[in-house]
């Protein structure tokens, strides 16, 4: 298990992303949050997703995923 960055709540370790659901949501808001998950799903996919410390996550990358 690992910990969502914000509430520190366990999140499973195969969650593509270091923060939970509820958080993500908040922070990013639902649509956008949806879309990083997608984006980082697809990365994770390609085996081309790095460990992110942070949770640099830059809009353009977001962008290049089609509209679902
Ligand atoms: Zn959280």
């Amino acid at each position: 298990m690992k910990k969502c960055l914000y509430c520190g709540r366990e999140i499973p370790e195969e969650s593509v992303v270091d923060f939970c659901e509820h958080c993500g949501v908040s922070v990013f808001g639902e649509k956008m949050f949806k879309a990083i998950i997608s984006n980082m799903e697809d990365a994770r996919e390609r085996n081309d997703l790095v460990h992110r410390k942070d949770f640099g996550i830059e809009n353009e990358e977001i962008e290049k995923k089609p509209e679902i």
